[in-house]
């Protein structure tokens, strides 16, 4: 439910409402909508109704909300969501490149790439080092010394720092090492996982299940919110369908259709959708045309030689082109771009 407080409501009229909830067992979330209160009812138990509600003293009106999900709807929240992660925002308006190898495969490997993603512009940095592989034989990551060098890649090039955690077990060691959480596709419904992120405070992606519809994708958001962390970036990176060219198939309907459906930031990895280095730059283009506050990009200093992902990431060359091509695009959008913004934006307006 939703209560939208009268424009001239007062301090202790707004505070009524919150107390009236919550001797009812329910839990209110207060935002701001213009010169509105908004206060979103999370209520368990189903008890409350919005007649009884309506008749609150400074109420203007309640309503049930439209949608399963809660307090990451739009509705319950109707301003944006700006996540800090290390110096940078996502959500803000701006565009941010998330880049980085598929995994960190040893220390001068991930410092090379940072130094590479830091230069284009990217803010934050990627790399696995739990990896979630189709095979139990495949290369399962660094585990916690592939944590360590990620930490000094990140720090000593002035990125955030990103990782997939993908167990429970992996939590506490993670969050020393990392700005940023990243739950895998293959995880976004292991509810355990999801509460236990949500209750650290760190920022987490939270990428879309390989067959999640945008419903199931929100409704996991909704539990990492619940846990009490509201710091959530949504993640499109492709679903299956029965299309074989491609990995997976990039939804970019699900970009504009979460943004209006949810206040959480919106990223969009082409890499993993994509599954081929050809397509990630048409692909990464279209993410920010389409509303998109980032993108995440695996790049390697020698993709041939990657120990996962080599075909989809892209050579030092290719990731500077798109970098090029997504600050001129974002300056032409009148967006900030990654790190160097400001200077793009001012290229893009004297070159139109
Ligand atoms: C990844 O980002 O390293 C990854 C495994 O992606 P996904 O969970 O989207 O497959
Ligand atoms: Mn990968």
């Amino acid at each position: 439910m939703i209560i939208t407080m009268q424009a001239t409501a007062t301090l202790v009229e707004i505070t009524g409402v919150i107390r009236d909830i919550e001797e009812r067992g329910a839990r209110a979330s207060v935002s701001k909508a213009g010169d509105r209160t908004i206060i979103g009812i999370v209520d368990p138990k189903g008890g409350m109704h919005v007649d009884t509600l309506r008749a609150l003293p400074g109420v203007e009106d309640a309503q049930d909300l439209k949608q399963p999900f809660r307090r990451v709807s739009r509705e319950f929240h109707p301003v944006s969501t700006e996540i800090k992660a290390g110096g940078s925002v996502i959500g803000d308006g701006g565009f941010q490149v998330i880049a980085g190898p598929c995994a960190v495969e040893s220390e001068e490997q991930i410092h090379d790439v940072a130094r590479e993603a830091a230069h284009h512009g990217a803010t934050l940095l990627r790399g696995g080092v739990y990896k979630p592989r189709s095979s139990p034989y495949a290369f399962q990551g660094l585990g916690e010394q592939g944590l360590r060098f990620l930490a000094s890649a990140a720090r000593e090039n002035g990125l955030a720092s990103v990782s997939e955690v993908m167990s429970v077990r992996q939590i506490d060691e993670m969050v020393k090492y990392v700005d940023v959480l990243q739950i895998g596709a293959r995880n976004m419904q292991n509810f355990d996982l999801l509460r236990e992120v949500g209750a650290t405070s760190k920022p987490v992606v939270l990428k879309r299940g390989l067959s999640a519809t945008i419903e199931e994708l929100l409704l996991a958001a909704e539990y990492i919110s619940d846990a009490g962390n509201p710091n959530i970036i949504l993640c499109e990176r492709g679903i299956r369908t029965y299309e074989r060219m491609t990995r997976n198939t990039l939804d970019i309907a699900a970009v504009p259709l979460l943004k209006q459906l949810s206040h959480l930031p919106v990223l969009v990895d082409p890499s993993h959708a994509a599954g081929r280095r050809d397509l990630v730059k048409p692909l990464a283009l279209a993410s920010l045309a389409a509303g998109a506050d980032g993108v995440m990009i695996e790049i390697h200093p020698n993709p041939d030689c990657a120990l996962s992902d080599g075909p989809q990431s892209l050579t030092y060359p290719q990731y500077a082109g798109l970098m090029d091509e997504l600050s001129r695009v974002a300056g032409a959008l009148g967006k900030c771009f990654g790190a160097g913004q400001k200077d793009h934006r001012r290229a893009a307006v004297v070159t139109t």
